[in-house]
């Protein structure tokens, strides 16, 4: 595994000529890092798949340079997913839409229906260019575990599992594109992310569902982005001192985890502060939850999953 600076010559057609041999490349994103493979490449697609040990049933989000190519891969588009195409893309939001027979069964576990996105990252957005074609990226971590925010999540992660690290330095947003399914009516919220519902309630008049029925997003696990210590959730700084002075007093490593007053940097800081929370061989983080709106319903959301507590 080679780590690629982007200010080296040629460092992007570089990741072009990885992924046009098959090969898995970490590359830098606005929400998180993410493993790419070519889309049209079902061998490497199944590799991702392996490397991450991730279930075959969890599929797929597809990575586009141009919101116009789009209908290369999704027909059937409704109006609201037209709506919130224009008003967040290129951006951290994915749709789930029908999928024509560009899509592979290995990208969406044989689903009529594939999820897409189109990235704002620059370096992404110069990658998916230069390729001409698209990119399938789930983040670049393994299941189950804590998203990578850094080159360096990178490689303690997958290391020499994978071919090629572009590090593009941190991430912006640091969680999770919100993932929306359009294939319904109203949409609904598959996953919550760095665009907020109030966001699309704003800019579309669409009022997004909760997830409801035969669960349209495999792999929404209750457990999920789960550090390797105890992670136990407060209500406010107060209680989160107290918890600390108890565990303290029992010799339990304990550390506080608080930007609820700045959910943009709690946002930003979450996943490195577990990952760093681990390397420092603490037993138990204490995370204050945000205020429940907003970017602060994403944050809570992979707090539960890190605690796995839906309290
Ligand atoms: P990740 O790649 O880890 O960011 O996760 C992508 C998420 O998108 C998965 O957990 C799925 O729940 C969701 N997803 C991807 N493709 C589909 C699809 N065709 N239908 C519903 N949800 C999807
Ligand atoms: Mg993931």
């Amino acid at each position: 595994m080679k780590v690629l600076d982007p200010a080296t010559t040629n460092a992007i057609e570089q990741c072009v000529v990885a992924l046009k041999r098959s090969q898995l490349v970490a590359i830098p994103t606005e929400t998180v890092y993410g493993l790419a493979a070519l889309a049209t490449d079902k061998v490497a697609i199944r590799r991702i798949y392996a490397v991450k040990s991730r279930p075959s049933s969890h599929p797929l989000i597809l990575h586009i340079a141009n919101p116009a190519d789009l209908d290369y891969w999704a027909t059937n588009v409704s109006r609201d997913a037209r709506d919130l195409v224009d008003a967040f893309w290129p951006g951290p939001l994915t749709i789930v839409v029908n999928r024509t027979d560009s899509v592979c069964d290995e990208i969406t576990g044989a689903r009529d229906t594939v999820a897409i996105r189109c990235p704002s990252h620059k370096l992404t957005r110069e990658l998916l260019l230069q390729l001409g074609s698209a990119i399938v990226a789930p983040s670049a971590n393994k299941f189950g575990k804590v998203s990578p925010t850094r080159a360096q999540h990178v490689v303690d992660d997958l290391g020499d599992e994978i071919d090629l690290i572009l590090d593009g330095g941190e991430c912006d947003v640091g969680l999770e594109s919100t993932v929306i399914d359009c294939t319904t009516n109203p949409p609904q919220l598959l996953r919550a992310g760095a665009v907020s519902i109030e966001q699309i309630k704003d800019a579309c008049n669409i009022a997004v569902s909760d997830a409801s029925g035969e669960s349209r997003a495999p792999g929404m696990l209750d457990k999920h982005y789960a550090p390797n210590c105890r992670v136990v959730l407060v209500a406010d700084a107060d209680e989160a001192d107290r918890r600390r002075h108890e565990l303290l007093t029992q010799g339990i490593r304990a550390r506080v985890l608080d930007y609820s007053a700045d959910l943009e940097k709690y946002a930003h800081r979450l996943y490195d502060s577990l990952r760093k929370a681990d390397d420092d061989k603490v037993d138990v983080v204490i995370a204050v939850l945000a205020p429940s709106s907003g970017l602060g319903a994403a944050i809570n959301d992979r707090l539960y999953k890190a605690a796995n507590s839906l309290e």
